[in-house]
């Protein structure tokens, strides 16, 4: 048996992890979920965004499965999601972006993966006002941190047969700081002679990425970069509705989606839980689950294929549980 930390989160979070919830014991996966709110829900009923014990309940159970934390903007509490990941130093968000057949988008055949410094940058979240009107917020970078995600990034593409890592940066301007990015990249690439490495400036990243996304393979970002690449990629394979993500560190890890709490829609059962559930898929793996994984995987994939139950998002009408509803199906289909 299992034990992995759940966070319901806020907006769609509550549905779409209880359709990922409903999907794994679907798929016969004996997991004991140790339920803990943080973000809005934590704020009204403990005080605090981020409860103190969560940490520690993550960090003993060493896996936590997330919905997405809505954070206020320009004002209120600090981000619940870059705490989580500071705290527990889980520097390495990996976030596997595939077309999915069957699924609308504007662009077929997409396999990339974007691996993403996740506790410093301008994420450091140090800011203040010099004298009103001027404020200054401070862009950290580390040898030992990028060394770090640059490591994870070519193990990461030797594991999986990849050939190629692209460095993004704007190390033209920022000449120190994603110039020691860079320089980490580097020694790290000269490592690993078998795999490609180039080095790209992220504005021409974004533009390559709308006009020809199949030259890529790995991106390796710093964590602003990679927060906003990601949003391009998955709008590639058809929108934010079906990207998942992990959050790695050397001694735990926790799993979500990389969209975020969607108030607009919220509550309304309209919610794409595609994301989740793969967010799942990679969580599965982790645990040792990966004959279950696929077994989903296969059954989310044969649900676009049939292409008769598409979310709103996607152009259908389909509700989240209806869809929720449908890969169970497949995956009970499989079993007899
Ligand atoms: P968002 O990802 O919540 O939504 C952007 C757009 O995508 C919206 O139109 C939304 O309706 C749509 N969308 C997102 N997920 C969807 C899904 N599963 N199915 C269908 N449509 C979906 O981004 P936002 O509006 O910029 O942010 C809302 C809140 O979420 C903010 O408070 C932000 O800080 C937070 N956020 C949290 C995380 C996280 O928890 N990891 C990530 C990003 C944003």
């Amino acid at each position: 048996m299992h034990k992995v930390v759940l966070i319901a989160g806020d907006g769609i979070g509550p549905e779409v992890t209880q359709a990922a919830v409903a999907v794994i014991g679907a798929a016969g996966v004996a997991i004991e979920w140790e339920s803990y709110q943080a973000g809005e829900a934590a704020l009204k009923e403990h005080g605090v965004p981020l409860p103190p014990d969560l940490l520690e309940v993550i960090r003993r159970n060493r896996v936590a499965l997330k919905g997405p934390i809505t954070t206020p903007i320009a004002e209120g509490f600090q981000s619940v999601n870059v705490a989580l990941r500071k705290e527990l130093d889980l520097y390495a968000n990996f976030r596997p972006v595939r077309s999915l057949p069957g699924v609308p988008a504007r662009y077929s055949d997409i396999d990339l993966v974007v691996i993403r410094e996740n506790t410093e940058d301008l994420y450091s979240g140090i800011e203040h006002v010099v004298v009103p009107g001027v404020v200054e917020s401070l862009k950290i970078i580390t040898e030992r941190a990028s060394t770090r995600i640059a490591r994870f990034a070519f193990s990461h593409a030797r594991a999986e047969g990849r050939r190629k890592v692209t460095a993004v940066h704007k190390a033209n301007i920022m000449k120190l700081s994603d110039g020691l990015f860079l320089e980490c990249a580097r020694r790290v690439a000269a490592q690993h002679p078998e795999i490609e490495y180039h080095e790209m400036i992220v504005d021409n990243a974004c533009m390559q990425l709308v006009l020809n996304p199949w030259q890529f393979d790995v991106l390796l970002l710093e964590n602003l970069y990679g927060d906003i690449i990601s949003d391009i990629a998955a709008g590639l394979v058809g929108g934010l509705g079906l990207v998942p993500g992990a959050n790695i560190g050397d001694s735990c890890a926790l799993f979500e989606t990389v969209h975020g709490s969607a108030p607009g829609i919220a509550g309304k059962n309209i919610a794409n839980p595609t994301a989740m559930i793969l967010a799942s898929v990679l969580m599965l793996k982790y645990i040792g689950e990966g004959e279950a994984a696929s077994r989903i995987e296969r059954a989310l994939k044969s649900v676009y294929s049939e292409g008769k139950m598409l979310t709103r998002d996607l152009g259908g009408s389909a509700t989240t549980s209806e869809f929720t509803r449908a890969v169970i199906a497949g995956l009970k289909s499989e079993r007899v």
